[in-house]
This record gives C-alpha cells, sequence and structure tokens, in this order.
C-alpha cells in the first residue's frame, strides 16, 4: 500500500554518540504522525538506534549492504547481519554508491534479490546526470535503471520495493528539481511500472523524491500528486530541518 515516507539518510556522518543523541531528541520532539519516518544512520550505529526506537515509529534503516550471504569480502555487510541487530530496511543504488563505488544495475539486480530472500524493504534509488538531463535523456536514462534492475522482479515483491527519484544534479548541490520536474518524473516513473505490471501495483508504490529538500521546499515538492515523500541528505542531519521535513506533510 502506498503510504507517505519521510528517510533520512545520514551517509557518513554521526559517530555512536552523535547518533545517539539524534535518536534521543528526534523521539522527544516528534508528534505522532502517519507518515512513516525511517532514519538511515551509518552501520556502527546501526544497533544503537535500531534499540532505541523500539517501541517508536521510527524505523531504522542501512544505506547499503552486500548480496552474498557471507564469506570472504572484507568490509561489507551481509543481509543477515542486518537483521540480526533489527534492521529490515535497506537503500540500495544510491548515487554515490553508484558512482565512488562503481556500483552497476546488475549488481543493484542481486542486492535486491539478496533483500528480498530475507524479507527486507528496498529502498531503491536512481537518478539522471545532468549531462542527461540537458540532452533530455532524462526519461531514457531512469526508465533504463528501474527495468534493468527491478523489472525481474514477480508482483508480489513489489510491496517490498520503495522507489526513490534522486536526480545526481540535484543531490547535495543545493539544486532542487522544481517540483513540476519532481511530479512529471515521478508520473513516468509511475506509468513506466504500470505499463511492466499494471495500473494497481504502480498506484501502490511509493516515490520519495531526493535532492536538496529542506524545510522552505518540502511542502511544494511533497503538494505533488505523485511524490510520496522524500529521501533527505544534508537537511536529516539536525533534528529541526527533519522534523520541519516530515510536519511538511
Ligand atoms: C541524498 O543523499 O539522498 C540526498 C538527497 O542528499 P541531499 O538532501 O543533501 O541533496
Amino acid at each position: 500500500m502506498r503510504k507517505q515516507i519521510v528517510a533520512g539518510n545520514w551517509k557518513m556522518n554521526n559517530d555512536y554518540v552523535d547518533s545517539e543523541l539524534f535518536v534521543s531528541k528526534l523521539l522527544k520532539e516528534l508528534k505522532h504522525t502517519t507518515t512513516e519516518v525511517i532514519i538511515a544512520p551509518p552501520f556502527t550505529s546501526l544497533l544503537a538506534s535500531s534499540n532505541s526506537v523500539k517501541g517508536s515509529q521510527v524505523i531504522v534503516a542501512a544505506q547499503n549492504m552486500h548480496f552474498a550471504e557471507n564469506g570472504a569480502y572484507t568490509g561489507e555487510v551481509s543481509a543477515a547481519m542486518l537483521k540480526s541487530v533489527g534492521v529490515k530496511t535497506v537503500i540500495l543504488g544510491h548515487s554515490e554508491r553508484r558512482a565512488y563505488f562503481n556500483e552497476s544495475d546488475d549488481l543493484l539486480a542481486k542486492k535486491v534479490n539478496t533483500a528480498l530472500a530475507h524479507g527486507m524493504r528496498s529502498i531503491f534509488c536512481f537518478g539522471e546526470e545532468l549531462e542527461d538531463r540537458k540532452s533530455g535523456n532524462e526519461e531514457a536514462i531512469v526508465g533504463a535503471q528501474i527495468k534493468n534492475a527491478l523489472f525481474h522482479l514477480p508482483a508480489a515483491a513489489w510491496e517490498h520495493i520503495v522507489l526513490a527519484y534522486e536526480p545526481v544534479w540535484a543531490i547535495g548541490t543545493g539544486e532542487t528539481a522544481s517540483p513540476e520536474q519532481a511530479q512529471d518524473m515521478h508520473a513516468f516513473i509511475r506509468e513506466t511500472v504500470a505499463k511492466k505490471y499494471s495500473k494497481k501495483l504502480a498506484e501502490d508504490v511509493s516515490i520519495l523524491y531526493g535532492g536538496s529538500v529542506k524545510p522552505a521546499n518540502a511542502k511544494e515538492i511533497f503538494s505533488k500528486p505523485d511524490v510520496d515523500g522524500g529521501l533527505i541528505g544534508g537537511a536529516a542531519l539536525d533534528v529541526e530541518q527533519f522534523l520541519a521535513i516530515i510536519n511538511a506533510f
């Protein structure tokens, strides 16, 4: 079922102590909301954060995981390891993983499969580069990213998939897609999913927008009919800003 979601991706920020302080402040100030609130701390804070949010409406997600079950993959973390610390949601395919760690659509398809095999939910990120948009190729790029990594899935798997459209040119740059650009792309994404599966399935998928969402622009972006929330980077590191974005719904 389609949900409104605000997810904070902390990236490589907040050590164990900072994470605990953030979570306790968030829990103290968060008013009951029907919006799903997700935080994605670094691996070193997952256990503590996941213990601290128990009994609250906040969900803890991981920022990445490996596709293999276990083995000789130095530095990597598996789905079972995430589940062992209470984490059942994982961000996959963030543009920084794609750009700095060479994560391809094929690799991401394997990670999505592993997450599903473990009953985990994937927040699957994708988006075009600036050159793609300048040359009018943004829909072709986005369509291919979704198709390559997700269209092998059976329809039933989609209840464990959240999509996050994040134009690379808008991430951490202060440059946001206009609410109309976000809506146009989200409508295209929903139509692409509908064509492959069904209108009903596409209507049920939550599609988040990510890219320099701040308290000042969240309300307008979230008001668009195909935008179901946001994946937030910079502004999710500040409790007050994160809360203001959650409250923008
Ligand atoms: C992100 O990293 O997913 C992101 C959207 O970052 P920012 O909000 O800082 O642009």
